[in-house]
């Protein structure tokens, strides 16, 4: 294993330790409420209460700061490894650029807090950090609900979403989205496996008030939830956990939407991408030193970096003759054939004169204005 993998590996670790410590502070906090609790009900019991306490709270204190040491020793070995492994370039002073990207950054901070659900938390950074008004105070107060709603959906209450849902019907469906239909099905499932023995007849009342305002666009769906009524024994008899994370995930996804604004919070997917391409980028200045090269190639990285799916957005396009990733200015094109080629070289087939030129693929031949431009 690499360096930087292996101090990544134990900063993860110190991660888990964190998590330890907040629980040790937890525990210390519920110790003195406990005991204020008990002097104000019986004042002479303090000095008693006091003397009990301060062990228990010391031990307490002590494991939190214990757990903290190796978090600690990961990020600062992390850090060192990094600047070890990718130095500093004075001249170019990306440091210096960043340093100029604070305001921004500050602000990624701050929302991505927020979007965790880390109101108080990301109050503190902001005051913290001196930011006066970056993010709209009137997105802390969409968040608030967003929570407010996924945890009721946690507790597997699909009302507030229902009603969320109901009144931006007009927006959701513009999106062609199919979340309050979603909802209103999930809804009919909950009565039919979780109501008891009118559970079914509670479902076919809810489909008639709820259901039948989607029969249009969602007929075959309804068919077979109809079904179910039919055979619920056989079936199953409760809904599984999947189906109440998919409908956290989707209504997540459609809130932001409607926020303009990606389901993920951006903060995490760059720095986990970024966590995840650096061993790769580590090889290749490895490589690069070894070669004696240098990365020429403009706006394109020389090697590819393994992410998982879900952190891929954009398709790319390679054109097959020239082998260069095609460009806003470079775009692919496709020609009557079919088949598909960058518009250099198109041109660079016609002679840049517009004249006839063979497909490099198939015996078809054609001319450049024939070519149409695709979008991926
Ligand atoms: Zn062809």
């Amino acid at each position: 294993m690499d360096a930087i993998e292996k101090d990544l590996d134990k900063l993860v670790n110190g991660g888990a330790n964190l998590s330890k410590s907040i629980k040790d502070i937890d525990r210390c906090l519920e110790m003195l409420m406990a005991a204020r609790s008990t002097i104000e009900k019986d004042p002479s019991a303090t000095t008693s209460t006091l003397q009990n306490l301060e062990p228990e709270l010391k031990a307490g204190f002590q494991a939190a700061n214990d757990n903290l040491k190796g978090l600690y020793t990961g990020m600062g070995k992390y850090g060192k490894t990094l600047d070890k492994k990718f130095k500093r370039n004075d001249n170019e002073n990306t440091f210096g650029a960043l340093t100029n990207q604070q305001p921004l950054i500050n602000r990624a901070i701050q929302m991505h807090l927020l979007r965790e659900g880390n109101f108080e938390i990301a109050d503190t950074f902001a005051k913290e950090a001196g930011i006066v008004e970056s993010v709209p105070s009137v997105l802390e107060v969409e968040f608030r609900e967003l929570f407010s709603i996924q945890e009721s959906l946690r507790r597997k209450e699909l009302q507030p979403a229902i009603e969320w849902a109901q009144k931006r019907s007009a927006q959701l469906e513009a999106r062609a989205s199919n979340l309050e239909f979603q909802l209103h099905s999930l809804q009919f499932q909950v009565f039919l496996y979780s109501g008891g023995p009118d559970g079914p007849a509670k479902a076919l009342e809810y489909s008639k008030n709820f259901l039948v305002n989607f029969q249009n666009k969602y007929f075959q769906e309804i068919a077979q939830l109809a079904g179910y009524l039919l055979w619920r024994e056989k079936l199953q008899t409760s809904l599984d956990d999947s189906s109440w994370r998919d409908i956290i995930d989707l209504f997540t996804t459609e809130f932001c939407a409607l926020l303009r604004l990606s389901a993920e919070s951006p903060l995490y997917v760059a720095t986990t991408a970024g966590a995840i391409a650096l061993p790769t980028f580590n090889k290749m200045a490895a490589i690069m030193k070894l070669k004696k090269t240098e990365w020429t190639s403009q706006n394109e990285l020389p090697v590819e970096v393994p992410l998982p799916d879900k952190f891929k957005y954009h398709s790319i396009f390679v054109c097959p003759v020239s082998k260069e990733q095609t460009t806003d200015s470079n775009p692919p094109m496709m020609i009557p054939c079919g088949h598909v080629l960058a518009k250099d070289t198109v041109q660079k087939l016609a002679r840049g004169t517009g004249s006839r030129y063979k497909c490099p693929y198939c015996p078809a031949d054609s001319l450049p204005k024939d070519a149409r431009e695709i979008y991926l």
